[in-house]
This record gives C-alpha cells, structure tokens and sequence, in this order.
C-alpha cells in the first residue's frame, strides 16, 4: 500500500509476443515502424523454457491476488507465425500452471493471413477466440496493410474471415480491430467491416504524441477529423439495428451512463495488462513504444521477477492511477471521466511528459459531445 492508501490493481490480462516477426508490413505498425526499433534483438520465437516461466509467473499472481479469472493474449509480430502446435502448447502449460479454480480465457490476435482451416481447429480444440485486424475494404485495407514486396493482403484476410464465419468457428471469432485512417471512406469502412458479420469492431486511432502527431492531425489545431471520421460511423452503426457491438462507441455510452470502461481508450479504469515480450522481458503497453526507444521498458523479466514488481514499477503506477494522473486542463473538461485524457501514450509532449491532454483532444471532445446529444435526444424522445 502507499502512503496515500492508494494500492496498485493486479494485472488480470497478460499479452505474451509468443513471435516477434511480421509477415505483413503494415506502414503504421506501432512494433516495427515508430521509435522504438527493439524487437530488432529480440528472439524471433519464445522458447519453452520463457512460457513455462510465464506460466509460473501468471499462476502465481492470480494465487498471490486470489484472481479467479485471466484473459491471455496471444500476440506477436505475427502470433500464428509460432505455428499452431507452439500455440497449443503455450495455451496449455498456462492453463495447467493455473490453479484449477482459475480460469484462463484464451484469445489470439492475429493479421488473419495464416488463418487457415487447421490452425482454427486446433483454436478450436482449447475454445482460444480468434481476433483479426483488417482496416476495411479492399481499397482501405491495403492502403496500409501489405506485405513487405506491396502485394495486397486482402484476399488472404478475406478468406480466413470466411472461414471464421462458418458455423464450425463461428464461436470462437471474438471481433475485427481496425485502425482509423482518414483517407479511407468511413462508411465504406464500417460497411465492409460489418459485411463479415464480426461479434464486434474495435476502432483504434493511430498512435501519435504531441511532437509526433498522427497523420492528418496537427498538434494544436482545433480541427477534429477523428473526431468527425468517428462521428459519420457512429451515426451509421447507432441507426442500424443488429449490427456488431463497437467497442468505443460502447464505451463511450456505458461511461456517459455513469458505468465503468473496460477499455484504456477512454475512462478512469485502472489498466490491468502487462506485456510479456519474446524473451521474456516484462513490459508495459506497446502503444508507449510511439513515444522513444525503451519507453514501454520495465528492466524487469519473467524469469527473475514475480509481476508483483511491475505492479510498483512508475509507469504502470501511472496507468493505475486514474484520476490522479491527469492534466490540470483535463481535471477542470465537462467530459472527463468519459475521456479520461484518452489512451496514455497520445498524451506524451516532451517537458511534460504524460501530464496533458490527450493528441486526440479535440476528436476526443466532439466525438463523446456528439454521443452524448444523440444519447439525450433518445431519452427525452423515450420519456414523452
Ligand atoms: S476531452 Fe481533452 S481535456 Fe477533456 S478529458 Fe479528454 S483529453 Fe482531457
């Protein structure tokens, strides 16, 4: 505990890069394209002897903090590059490290290019849901998301997601993440996203800072093309009926109603997820590598170090702390609590380091202004 009474949340989601490799080279990838360039020395597989470390680690963590359930990541590079027998593996040496009351929910986040029949039987066999990254259409798609020679990756993403939406799979397809680009039509986005019938969207915006703001934002204009991208989806998605859930819309509604987000996007809700890299360094969220070389770095292992160590470690402390980490201008917005300053790292400005507002601010700010009318208009029309 802290002199203040504040104690850290243990961690409940644990992401292990079970492969530091890529076989896409997506231009605005957080791992191999922004400053932090370390996954150049790290190990391109995780060996045996680090997830069985890890799955000591998570057991113990859960034992230490008498957690009942975890969700396990499985990410990358490109997590199905580990092939589908190391996943099996991995997956099971945690579950059976874990006491049996504990349960280990199992999701793997993948491009979706080696998604093929067998790797999802093989999903199927230990119920590990499968997440697929796509950005949209075709055309939206592969203006970021190709390979490394420019062939597009489309076809192959389009025909694992058929796959996926098979009866046989369909259970275990957890939902598309894709990352807003404003060049991309956000209603032919959104329409062709939901043309593949996913459980739910997420969308992501791409990871900037202060001095190094995301493309076709300009750090102090007052100008919210996020914020307007996001708007015309949300319009799209609120008036359609059956449709997929979409995480931040959800969010947003859930904290203007006065609940809790279970996203770090936005919301006061302490951040629960620690990184465990291919060779076993622990590591804090990725998105902090668009802030330097070593930003998301602990200096700690899995090996050496029970993750009771991360938890005291500043900058998951930080991300713990919610309220208190804000900015003064944050404090005093009529939409804090919703926003909560927005994802940690977009408020990095060298000087004052995460104590500002979010890059995203103003999007930020309309887009949950925006919810919010459309949320009032509702209740008052429901109410007469
Ligand atoms: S909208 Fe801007 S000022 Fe308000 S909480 Fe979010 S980042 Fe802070």
């Amino acid at each position: 505990m802290y002199a203040n009474g504040w104690q850290p949340h243990p961690f409940r989601q644990f992401l292990l890069k079970v492969h530091s490799r890529c076989n896409l080279a997506c231009d605005y990838c957080y791992v191999y394209t922004l400053a932090d360039q370390s996954w150049r020395s790290q190990p391109k597989i995780m060996s045996p002897e680090i997830v069985s470390a890890a799955a000591k680690r998570i057991a113990e963590h859960a034992a230490a903090h008498g957690i009942s359930a975890v969700r396990l990541i499985l990410h990358g590079g490109e997590p199905l590059l580990a092939g589908p027998a190391f996943l099996r593996e991995a997956v099971a040496a945690i579950r059976a490290a874990a006491a049996p009351h504990v349960q280990v929910e199992a999701v793997v986040q993948t491009n979706g290019v080696l998604l093929d029949e067998r790797a999802l039987r093989s999903f199927d066999d230990l119920a590990v849901k499968v997440g697929v990254s796509l950005d949209g259409s075709a055309r939206g798609n592969d203006r970021n998301r190709r390979f490394a020679d420019g062939r597009s990756s489309f076809a192959d993403v389009a025909g694992a997601l058929a796959l996926l939406m098979r009866p046989a799979f369909r259970h275990l397809y957890s939902g598309l993440l894709c990352t807003v680009d404003l060049g991309n039509d956000p209603i032919e986005t959104y329409d062709a996203l939901a043309q593949f019938q996913p459980p739910m969207i997420d969308f992501l915006l791409p990871h900037g800072t202060w001095d190094s703001p995301p493309p076709g934002r300009t750090a102090d204009s007052e100008r919210t093309p996020y914020g307007d991208w996001l708007i015309t989806v949300f319009d799209r998605w609120y008036g359609s009926s059956g449709g997929p859930e979409v995480r931040l819309f959800q969010e947003i509604i859930n904290l203007l109603l006065g609940g809790a987000s279970a996203s770090e996007a936005v919301g006061l809700t302490p951040s629960s997820l620690v990184v465990i890299e291919t060779d076993g360094t622990i590591e804090q969220t990725d998105s902090l590598k668009v802030v330097r070389h070593g930003a998301a770095a602990t200096g700690l292992n899995i090996v050496d170090h029970a993750l009771d160590a991360a938890l005291r470690h500043p900058g998951i402390v930080a991300r713990q702390l919610g309220w208190e980490a804000l900015s003064d201008t944050c404090t005093s917005c009529r939409f804090a609590r919703v926003c909560g300053g927005g994802l940690y790292p977009h408020r990095y400005r060298p000087g004052t380091g995460f104590r500002n507002p979010s890059v995203y601010c103003h999007d930020l700010y309309r887009l949950i202004g925006h919810i919010r009318s459309r949320l009032v208009d509702d209740l008052r029309r429901s109410s007469r």
